[in-house]
């Protein structure tokens, strides 16, 4: 094993999680952030974001003295021979990825430059973006040092990000050189992984396509729960015998609201704008966009049919981060269904095991139209509906029986198809799902 210095740009969800695990198998790292509130935090031992096990990583990691931090992108490059770029790449209002964030660190990189450093992507950037960063870090090379930037896509997923990173099912790197290649696999030497080499373009775009790909699934069971819920199958049932088909494969065929987060909606939307640009119509992601959108509003109607007029209504919220294990609520489909039902003047009661001070964060509205409360129990007191936004495991747990006493009239429109339609029922719930 071959321990090298290692400086990661972005401490969130991707570049805390890339400083740890490397460090866990064994380089020593630098995690950069130009937040100071992130730094500080990191150096008293706290994480700025909710990811399972990686706190006991970075505690294990700092003692050890293979992880630190700064603030400042010249102290993380002292003697460092790689450097990843893990800041946001945010979308823009025409859906093209806003990177800015990435042109900034590449010039402070270019300024710090000695000795021969890789600089790898770890950010979602669209093709041709390590062409870009390469010219403009030639530009501000001042001293000359040799470089090379590699692709290097990140397949993480959060909830299990720290189980993802030491255990990917691949490791794509996209190279130029056979000397970067070789520095990118002696950094992964002791993950036990398929590494694919591919030039820079092709690794960029596998990035893409792969998310993509994936919200195409999401949006195609999602369709079909449209039929379903038409002539009254179960999608449950018909995703199960589709899935069945290792052709097809069971994951990602979950009906519900609709994908969210960080991830697919912007990746969808960036690879649409760079299709368009390098002069392809990509028509398919155009409409797994829209069905996504209509999935939406289709639960919103469910509510509303439910309830008819949601003026004055109160509507318990159960779950706000846009997946279970994260406190990430960045494009979460929650967010989006409660501003919604504000807007139409209905009362909301939300919780969330983990997302809620970040949802206090950005969720406002008239004086008591919005509750956070302590527990599930509490935000279904008095409430017309109970909506499921978030299909967090311990919510198939609650006690329904004593839900549905707390609530003015016992309704559940469920997200996220995760309860059992018979066993809600026999409760005396009247109850709606996506799809069966
Ligand atoms: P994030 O917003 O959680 O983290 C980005 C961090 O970069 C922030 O802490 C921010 O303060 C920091 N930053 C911004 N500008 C900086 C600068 N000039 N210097 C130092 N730090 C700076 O974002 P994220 O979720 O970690 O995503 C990062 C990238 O990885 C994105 O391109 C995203 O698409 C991609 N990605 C994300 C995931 C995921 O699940 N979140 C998975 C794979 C890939």
């Amino acid at each position: 094993m071959i321990s090298k210095n290692v400086c990661v740009i972005g401490c969130g969800y991707v570049g805390l999680v890339t400083g740890a695990c490397l460090a866990e198998i064994g380089h020593r790292v630098i995690c950069v952030d130009n937040d100071p509130q992130k730094i500080a935090m990191l150096r008293e031992g706290r994480l700025p974001i909710y990811e399972p096990g990686l706190d006991l990583l970075v505690e294990r990691n700092v003692k050890d003295g293979r992880l630190s931090f700064a603030s400042d992108i010249a102290t993380g490059m002292q003697d460092v021979e790689v450097v990843f770029i893990a800041v946001g790449t945010p979308p823009r209002d025409d859906g093209s990825a806003d990177l800015s964030f990435v042109e900034m660190v590449a010039r402070e990189i270019a300024q710090n430059l000695k000795t021969y450093t890789v600089i790898a992507e770890k950010s979602t950037v669209p093709v041709e973006t390590g062409e870009q960063v390469e010219r403009a870090i030639n530009r501000y090379n001042r001293s000359m040092a040799p470089f090379d930037v590699v692709s290097n896509p990140e397949f993480l997923r959060e909830g299990t990000a720290v189980h993802d990173f030491l255990h990917p099912d691949r490791i794509v790197v996209g190279v130029k050189s056979a000397r970067a290649e070789q520095v990118m696999r002696d950094l992964y030497a002791p993950i036990e992984a398929r590494i694919l080499v591919t030039d820079l373009r092709s690794a960029e775009l596998i990035k893409h396509a792969a998310n993509s790909f994936l919200a195409t699934k999401i949006s195609f069971i999602n369709a079909v729960s449209q039929i379903c819920d038409r002539v009254g199958a179960d999608i449950t049932l018909v995703a199960e015998g589709m899935g069945l088909d290792p052709r097809i494969g069971r994951s990602f065929l979950q009906a519900g609201i609709g994908f969210g987060g960080f991830c697919l909606p912007k990746d969808v939307e960036a690879f649409l704008y760079i299709s368009r640009k390098v002069g392809y119509e990509f028509d398919l992601l155009r409409v797994v966009k829209e069905i996504n959108e209509a999935q939406r509003a289709c639960f919103l109607k469910k509510i509303e049919e439910a309830l008819w007029i949601l003026k004055d209504k109160t509507i318990a919220v159960l779950g706000i981060a846009f997946k279970p294990n994260t406190d990430d609520i960045r494009f979460a489909p929650a967010i989006d269904v409660i501003r919604h039902l504000q807007k139409q003047g209905a009362r909301i009661r939300a919780y969330d095991p983990v997302a809620m001070s970040r949802a206090q964060g950005c969720l406002e509205g008239p004086e008591g139209s919005i509750c956070f409360c302590p527990d599930p129990y509490e935000a279904a007191e008095g409430a017309d509906c109970l909506a499921l936004l978030t299909e967090w495991p311990q919510f198939r747990e609650l006690d329904f029986g004593r839900i549905k006493k707390s609530m003015t009239h016992p309704i559940i429109v469920d997200g996220r198809n995760m309860l059992d339609p018979k066993a809600m029922l026999e409760l005396d719930f009247e109850y709606h799902s996506m799809g069966r």
